[in-house]
């Protein structure tokens, strides 16, 4: 994400989306429109925009989760962990076959693995991550032979959006960046 940021475009207008009159949206959309919910409220409290939520193999909604690194001073507090565990709670077993995943930004290594852990059945997220992306990008956790368990991946769900509220937070966080960084030399 650390491309210079484009002139402000069409993606200033909050929510803007909402109202267009396009096809209704799919199922998937709309539990990835959650997720944006999700990635908005953490981007509140500081941290990177990186929501998810879980909808269980009723196809309703079980848990939500956001990144939560800052505010909870925690590496492993990703979105991804942060529903899995509501998940389990919820349905009070950590087992969740049949469930899936829906995140703004493809999962890491990290949240790929917990999502083998928890024999999740699906999961679908917004935009590739070329840094970190760990179910197609740069490793297909998930799709290993090797591994215990395998699930689903559906990649490129509203990607566009979520990408440029990833794109527009780092934008403002660099404008801000003087009050946090040393000036260059
Ligand atoms: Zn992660």
């Amino acid at each position: 994400m650390e491309a210079p940021p484009d002139e402000p475009d069409a993606q200033d207008e909050p929510d803007a989306p909402n109202d267009e009159p396009d096809a209704p949206l799919s199922e998937d959309e709309r539990f990835l429109r959650m997720a944006l919910d999700e990635a908005h409220a953490a981007a509140e409290t500081g941290d990177v925009p990186i929501g998810a939520v879980i909808a269980g193999p009723d196809g309703q909604l079980l848990a939500r989760g956001r990144n939560r690194r800052e505010l909870d001073q925690d590496p492993t507090a990703h979105a991804e962990i942060d529903a899995l565990r509501a998940a389990a709670r919820a349905r009070n077993d950590w087992h969740l076959n049949g469930c899936t995943l829906y995140v703004t930004l493809e999962p890491c290594p990290m949240c790929a693995g917990a999502l083998v852990n928890a024999r999740i059945a699906r999961v679908v997220y917004g935009c590739p991550d070329p840094k970190a992306g760990a179910v197609d990008t740069l490793f297909s956790i998930g799709r290993d032979p090797r591994l215990n368990h395998r699930f689903e991946v559906r990649g490129g769900v509203l990607a566009t959006e979520c990408a440029a509220v990833l794109k527009r937070f780092f934008a403002e966080r660099r404008r801000a960046g003087p009050r946090f960084t040393p000036p260059k030399p």
